[in-house]
């Protein structure tokens, strides 16, 4: 494991005194503290996310701290391909086989993070409307249209409009049938998810 401290890249929004111990703020503690660690280099760390909304849940963080999707530019490419191919090659031998890893348009953690999260999402914690939106509508962005836009672009598009998205109607991430509550959602996707 990579004994490295975190380093300012210049870019984002340095934390400041206010923020410093915010909850919003937790993930850049988590980068420090190894027992957290799953996977570590030189780079990025891996850790398991503290609520996991699907049996295998984690958040890939990079060393260098970059604030927000905001950020970002063509330069990041490298380390974004980089975080993927970790996170990939962590969850190819995962139980679940069905997996997405991919970003949050509006994330409510400071620290960029690459969520990989398996699609059984069985987990206590996926609660509510909001949790199942985010990680089944474009609200979830995946990893490899992020890079493209930067590709494109130099820089990731505003998607500040995406917030409307966590209220739409729950839909089955499946087949796409429109379901009342997440009770019956939850019960619904035990038997619509099939791994293969
Ligand atoms: P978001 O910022 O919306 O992309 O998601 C933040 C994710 O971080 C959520 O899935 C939370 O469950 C997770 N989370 C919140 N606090 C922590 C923490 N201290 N350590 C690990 N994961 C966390």
């Amino acid at each position: 494991m990579s004994k490295r401290k975190i380093v300012d890249s210049g870019k984002g929004e340095p934390q400041s005194k206010k923020t410093a111990g915010h909850w919003s703020q937790g993930l850049y503690a988590a980068v420090s503290d190894e027992s957290l660690h799953v996977y570590s280099d030189d780079d990025l760390v891996i850790i398991k996310d503290k609520y996991p909304k699907a049996k295998y849940h984690y958040l890939v963080l990079p060393k260098v701290k970059i604030a927000n999707l905001k950020a970002l530019d063509k330069s990041h490419i490298p380390l974004l391909t980089k975080m993927y191919d970790r996170a990939a090659d962590l969850t190819k031998d995962c139980s679940v086989k069905k997996f997405r890893y991919g970003y949050h348009a509006i994330p409510s953690m400071g620290l960029l993070h690459l969520h990989a999260i398996s699609q059984d999402f069985n987990s206590p914690s996926l609660k509510t409307k909001k949790h199942w939106n985010s990680f089944t509508t474009d609200y979830f962005v995946d990893s490899h249209k992020l890079i493209e836009m930067l590709k494109s672009h130099g820089k990731v598009n505003d998607m500040s409009h995406h917030s409307k998205l966590l209220s739409e109607d729950l839909r089955c991430h499946v087949c796409k049938t429109t379901i009342k509550n997440m009770p019956t959602l939850k019960t619904h996707i035990q038997t619509c998810f099939k791994d293969s």
